[in-house]
């Protein structure tokens, strides 16, 4: 296996292009949110949350997401966002990943009584990233050039499944304004109105809201369902992702990118499971599989791959070694590694590459290729030219960590 050493993955340039916010909350600053605005939760010491909830293992998916609730109540409020979202940035900042993209559906946090609305939600994330990357971007070593600058995009999640009650205010309402309406319809509109309004705030504030992204119960709800929504946002130019593949098998992933023109797909991970198709149009299995795997590779649509989280979620993969990555890898796919929920899964995005390159057989040019794609594949929100620029200047930037911690390119 590859000997890279801890320090080395710490200080090369990475990017976590799959990180949700409402997963990714410090616990100590949990616990004050949760202080302050009287949430109710089974502890309030790290120990206690850390050995209730947000544990290093999971029984199944219901368990894991099981602490979203606390970390959702605890972001319905506007300086509480701000505040997730610098210290989210400022903790990856710490372990050089240059370029984040944040997710979160912000119909999940919204209360208009609150004064909570979509504008406000991504104004006060907005202030929040903005702040730590400025201070990044003027620190001492940024400015004399031997660290690449930060950036970071939001991405915009609708959830592909919400009920009457229990999953936000402004899910309620909306079910409650739309009562003689089928769920799915309700749905689909909630989603309809996410995506209008997120082109109108990056167009009209300058905020930068890159993709839009399904997430939630995928089984039942596959990304076909939300073509209309995934158009809209593709004829505002704005980028796609998908969760797809994650819990659902191929079929997820073939309608993400046949219909929702996804530029890249969050986990893919039963992309090479004959046995998860359930579609009974597909009559040859192997076939349908090895042409989707070829698409996707030679589009170089880039997967999002979350191995921890992919390990907790689905704890029938048992050993690392079993993960679907070995595939991804052996295939020369566009691959991205990324952490998914830094509190909830317990990691970061060094970490992640610790496990990969402790687990299987990456040489040093396919690291590189890995990080790379962090960066090409990223959804910067500036012009072509200048994120061809940062992206060569942080690869540049990966050479030299190299050079120094003696890992021979
Ligand atoms: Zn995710």
């Amino acid at each position: 296996m590859n000997k890279y050493t801890e320090a080395f993955l710490k200080e090369m340039p990475k990017s976590d292009l799959h990180l949700h916010l409402d997963g990714s909350l410090r616990i100590p600053t949990l616990i004050e949110m949760a202080k302050s605005n009287n949430i109710k939760m089974p502890s309030y010491t790290e120990e206690g949350l850390r050995d209730q909830v947000f544990k290093s293992s999971y029984a199944n998916l219901g368990e894991y997401l099981h602490g979203f609730q606390y970390t959702c109540a605890a972001l319905r409020d506007l300086e509480n966002i701000e505040r997730a979202c610098y210290e989210l940035a400022i903790d990856n900042q710490k372990e050089n990943v240059n370029y984040i993209e944040v997710r979160f559906a912000p119909q999940l946090m919204m209360d208009a009584s609150a004064g909570l609305t979509m504008e406000t939600v991504m104004e006060a994330a907005y202030k929040g990233f903005e702040k730590a990357k400025k201070e990044y971007n003027n620190s001492t070593e940024v400015k004399n050039g031997s660290k690449p600058e930060f950036h970071y995009g939001i991405i915009s999640c609708a959830m592909r499944k919400f009920g009457p009650k229990g999953y936000s205010p402004y899910y309620t309402n909306f079910y409650k304004m739309m009562e003689f309406s089928k769920e799915m319809e309700v749905i689909r509109e909630a989603a309809l109105q996410m995506v209008k309004a997120a082109v109108k705030i990056r167009d009209e504030k300058g905020i930068p809201i890159v993709s839009i992204d399904l997430a939630g119960q995928e089984d039942g709800y596959p990304p076909g369902k939300f073509k209309d929504i995934y158009a809209y946002a593709h004829k505002n130019f704005m980028h796609k992702t998908v969760h797809a593949g994650e819990a659902y098998g191929a079929e997820s992933i073939f309608q993400a990118i046949t219909e929702c023109y996804a530029d890249r797909i969050g986990h893919g991970y039963y992309l090479f499971d004959e046995g998860k198709i359930t579609d009974e149009k597909v009559t040859d299995k192997k076939k349908y599989l090895s042409d989707l795997i070829t698409f996707v590779a030679d589009k170089r649509t880039t997967i999002e791959v979350c191995l921890t989280s992919n390990l907790q979620t689905n704890p029938g993969i048992g050993d690392i070694k079993n993960h679907n990555f070995k595939h991804m890898l052996a295939n020369r796919m566009s691959l991205t590694l990324c952490t998914d929920n830094r509190l909830v899964s317990n990691t970061n995005v060094t970490q992640e590459f610790k496990l990969a390159v402790d687990n299987f057989d990456i040489p040093v040019k396919h690291l590189k290729d890995i990080v790379a794609y962090g960066f090409k594949k990223s959804f910067y929100p500036g012009e072509y030219i200048e994120k061809r620029n940062w992206a060569k200047n942080v690869m540049k930037h990966f050479d030299e960590v190299a050079k120094k911690h003696d890992v021979a390119i």
